[in-house]
């Protein structure tokens, strides 16, 4: 079938932080306005994920372990539309083929929830327990069973910081969602889920950044485009700060790249680079969808206008900047 075809199976799970994001997506599909990560050893050993979204019915529990038995994909369009996330349907499966996970789970209009327990994809067991509304993931020992992916890792350290970025452009793609991320024990990201992309910024990257920003709000027949770009002075020595959604996803494009950086040129040094929190709403029937949409790269149909709105949006905004 052709969405499956568009769907590159396996390579899903390629280190903790793939197993972050595909389960904050879930939790984020499921409704939950509040989202907790914890993880222990850049998340080798310990990952704990709760959401207070809409649980899992007991029934459907071992389905939803089950590869490409996902309720939310309907066509090959609806990969890059907006309404959810999750387009594969083989997170859970995947990620508990190699893991020990337990999950606990309640649905509102039940008294009690579950624990199911699943480990290197053997299914444990299914048993009652108390517990809040909502789900909680514990992923142990990750890849405990694939020697050759666990030595592939890098340091727990440097795990735990891609774990910090994918978090941290969550929680800048769901303003109206509250994340927290605990490493070690610490918290090292605390988001109000406010609904409000300013203050987002300001909880994750503090007062320098934002007291820096331009507001870009622009209307046009291709895209929209609204959130914040730097002023030239908060501009950083590499890309890490160039962050934009693509109809609320995380997805990289050239063109757009391109777009904001050469429209920075004028105002900013060599090797400098803005930061920006831009995001862009496009018509699905502008998206080139025949790319993967695991690279987290796409395409447009009318490129060379998408580039013309997003520069000159840009460089209107930092010409007419007030310092
Ligand atoms: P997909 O997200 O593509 O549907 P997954 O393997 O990620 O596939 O998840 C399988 C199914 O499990 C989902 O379709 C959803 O019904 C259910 N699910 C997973 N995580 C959660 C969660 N945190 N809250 C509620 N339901 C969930
Ligand atoms: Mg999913």
């Amino acid at each position: 079938q052709d969405t499956i075809n568009k769907i590159a199976a396996g390579e899903v799970i390629e280190r903790p932080m793939a197993v972050v994001k595909e389960l904050v997506e879930n939790s984020i599909d499921a409704g939950a306005n509040m989202v907790t990560v914890e993880i222990k050893d850049g998340g080798k050993s310990f990952m704990r994920i709760t959401d207070n979204g809409s649980g899992i019915e007991r029934d459907d529990i071992e389905l939803a372990f089950t590869p490409h038995a996902t309720s939310k994909i309907k066509g090959a369009t609806d990969l890059l539309g907006v309404s959810t996330l999750g387009f594969r349907g083989e997170a859970l499966a995947s990620v508990a083929a190699v893991s020990q996970l337990e999950m606990i789970t309640k649905v509102k209009r039940e008294d009690v929830g579950c624990r199911y327990r699943i480990d290197g994809g053997e299914s444990k067991e299914i048993e009652q327990v108390g517990c809040p509304d909502g789900t909680t993931f514990i992923i142990q020992n990750l890849f405990y069973n694939t020697p050759a992916r666990l030595k592939f890792l890098k340091s727990h350290q440097t795990e735990a910081g891609y774990i910090g970025s994918v978090i941290e452009r969550l929680s800048l793609s769901h303003p109206e969602i509250s994340f927290r991320f605990i490493n070690q024990g610490q918290t090292k990201l605390h988001t109000s889920g406010n609904g409000n992309l300013k203050d987002t910024i300001y909880q994750i990257y503090g007062r320098d950044i934002t007291s820096n920003l331009l507001t870009v709000d622009l209307t046009s027949e291709i895209c929209n485009i609204g959130g914040f770009i730097g002023k030239p002075v908060v501009s950083r020595g590499n890309r890490a700060y160039i962050n934009y959604f693509i109809n609320g996803r995380y997805i990289k494009s050239n063109i757009i790249n391109r777009a904001i950086e050469e429209a920075y040129k004028p105002f900013t040094m060599q090797h400098r680079y803005p930061f920006t929190v831009l995001h862009f709403h496009i018509e699905p029937e502008f998206i080139d969808v025949n790319v993967h949409p695991q690279k987290m790269e796409i395409r447009f149909t009318n490129e060379r206008e998408l580039y013309k709105t997003i520069y000159e949006c840009i460089s209107d905004r930092l010409a007419h900047r007030e310092f």
